[in-house]
């Protein structure tokens, strides 16, 4: 096993299995995304008390666990929802979108092996290659890539972090 934490954002446990979920590092996490139990309804029960932005709530562990700024400006993108919309306005078929997208955007970044050139590596020392795909992080004032768009894509901040978002196709 080799662990390389530059960005200190991880850490490690050794406990028994029946006392994991009961830790407390472990207990306040929100649904796994790539678990069988997350859907629309889990996403939307998870965002329903959060007034703030959603982009801001998909950064909250507590909220869904395991989406980082990239993966959260690409699943909105993905599911044609604005950045700042309030999170507790996502339910129904919105949800169910989002949902969808996280799961893509995940699944499709572990098969490419992450994201991060600097910091990620598999254990043959290979780099990640998800960068490449990305459609709307780090494009800002490059054409949006959806069919029938002309907007441009634009960059602002959100708690510190850098969204990407097209004004056209995001609502
Ligand atoms: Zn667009």
């Amino acid at each position: 096993m080799r662990y390389h934490d530059p960005r200190r954002f991880g850490f490690m446990l050794l406990t028994h299995i029946n006392e994991l979920s009961k830790h407390p590092q472990i207990s306040s996490i929100g649904p796994e995304p790539l678990g069988n139990k997350f859907n629309g309804p889990v996403l939307a029960k998870a965002l329903q008390n959060k007034k703030g932005p959603v982009k801001v709530a998909l950064l909250d562990q507590k909220v869904v666990a395991g989406v980082g700024n990239i993966y959260a400006c690409e699943a909105l993108y993905r599911s044609g929802i604005y950045p700042k919309r309030a999170a507790n306005t996502i339910k129904g078929v919105r949800a169910e979108r989002l949902a969808t997208a996280i799961r893509d955007v995940l699944n499709e970044a572990i098969l490419s092996g992450g994201s991060t050139l600097r910091n990620y590596s598999n254990t043959d020392g290979e780099l990640g290659y998800f960068q490449h795909r990305f459609r709307v992080y780090g494009h800002e004032g490059e054409p949006c890539q959806n069919k029938n768009c002309s907007q441009h894509i634009r960059r602002i901040t959100q708690s510190g972090r850098s969204t990407f978002y097209c004004s056209s196709c995001q609502r």
